[in-house]
């Protein structure tokens, strides 16, 4: 196993993988036994895991530092030749439909695999794959301007992640001129955000009318691999949240409001703070927060313990909130490593605490499914994805006093409000 700095980066021949795409294709349909079958299907998982491997330690270190002249240039690359390569997969995913011996590939790999094929044909088509390219092009271009930002604050200047601590400022003046300060880059860039936000409503709705939707909610659906539940579903858990969870919500954040001495409905900048006191801050430096997290994890079980001891050792989580860092957290992964990758900002504020649990949560679900064939097996969809997450969050509450000191009991409150409120603001 090589350290992440130490993964080597070659762009993989694309044209040479349709190629290969083309010939498993024929492989599979011509098979006469289910071995030459399988034999195709192994094949182009592995070098699906190769091609996939490649673009995301592009994507990371693009990521990371999105100046970089080198690895802007290879997203940009596989920001348009991803389209061309699920293209290029459909005859395959196709022939694997009609295959002969699908129930025994069933039987092997469980009918999972033929139920997001399925999906997959009604969410894609070559007629949209000019679209999806300028579609990641267009995302890439707002994330890279949102990592672009610099905000000016008493007489610094700050990336939008490294924003947040004052943001949360128990001085409501410093708070609130905080928010403004961030508020007013969004609106210097406000024509900007605006139009790339439009294009991307506009591009989408045409896709989903390309694939003889009405809209693009329905192919909004079948692209998050949504393979139990559709629509009506999702209406009726809605008004159930509405119904038993926004009383609920409201009354948390009634609370804090008399907590603070406000009224509410609150503003923004005093949403965000929890506590008079200020919100529970996360004790000692980022080394500590990953070393606290080690101990947790360490306690937990053997099987996270190794896990943990892996994504350190080889340098599988970027945590510092550097200047010309893309936002937010992520995980990934390396599937020719058998490695998730930890992709963070680190701001000391507790959402560093929560990448340790939340972000590693889905990355120890990544590590123990790493060998699962076919790749696609190694993630679940966006939604279930979040059970491992959270529940790793709740798990480590026991372990709240190493991370957060004399704060652990304001962040249990925090913690269990935070995912309260969190829901009906995720639906
Ligand atoms: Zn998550």
């Amino acid at each position: 196993m090589k350290k992440f700095s130490e993964m080597e980066y070659v762009r993989p021949d694309t044209e040479q993988a349709k190629k290969e795409l083309a010939a498993l294709t024929e492989q599979l349909k011509k098979a006469e036994t289910y071995e030459e079958a399988r034999a195709a299907f192994l094949e182009m998982d592995k070098g699906n895991r190769h091609v996939m491997t490649a673009s995301t330690i592009a994507q990371i270190r693009h990521d990371i530092n999105t100046k970089d002249a080198f690895y802007d240039g290879e997203s940009k690359f596989w920001d348009s030749e991803m389209p061309k390569l699920q293209e290029a997969m459909m005859p395959f995913v196709m022939a694997m439909l009609e295959s002969r011996f699908r129930p025994q590939f069933e039987e092997e790999f469980g009918d999972l695999y033929f139920r997001n094929a399925e999906i997959q044909l009604k969410s894609f088509s070559p007629a949209i794959v000019e679209d999806m390219m300028e579609e990641n092009r267009l995302t890439s271009e707002y994330e890279d301007l949102l990592a672009s930002a610099q905000v000016p604050f008493e007489g610094k200047t700050y990336t939008l992640s490294q924003m947040t601590p004052f943001k949360n400022d128990p001085d409501d003046a410093r708070r609130l001129a905080a928010w403004q300060a961030e508020g007013q880059w969004y609106k210097d860039h406000q024509e900007q955000l605006d139009s790339i936000y439009d294009s991307l409503v506009h591009l989408r709705d045409r896709m989903g009318r390309k694939l003889g939707y009405d809209g693009y909610t329905e192919l909004g659906y079948y692209r998050m691999g949504r393979n139990c539940y559709d629509r009506n579903d999702v209406e009726k858990f809605r008004n159930a949240v509405q119904k038993y969870l926004v009383p609920v919500a409201a009354e948390v954040f009634e609370e804090q409001a008399v907590r603070l001495g406000k009224t509410y409905p609150m503003s923004y900048a005093d949403n965000a703070l929890e506590f008079r006191s200020g919100n529970p801050k996360p004790q000692g430096s980022a080394q500590d927060i990953l070393k606290a997290g080690l101990k947790f994890y360490n306690e937990l079980s053997p099987e996270t313990s190794k896990f943990f001891n892996t994504m350190m050792d080889y340098e599988l989580m970027d945590v510092l909130s550097t200047e010309g860092k893309r936002g937010g957290g992520y995980c990934t992964g390396l599937y020719d490593y058998n490695v998730p990758f930890i992709f963070a900002n680190f701001n000391g504020t507790q959402g560093d605490v929560e990448v340790v649990t939340h972000e590693a949560g889905h990355a120890f679900a990544a590590y123990m499914n790493a060998e699962r064939i076919p790749s696609d097996y190694i993630w679940p969809t966006m939604e279930a994805c979040e059970v491992h997450s959270m529940s790793m969050e709740f798990f480590a509450e026991n372990w709240a006093d190493d991370f957060f000191g004399s704060d652990a009991r304001k962040y249990r409150y925090s913690h269990l409000a935070g995912a309260l409120k969190f829901i009906p603001y995720g639906t």
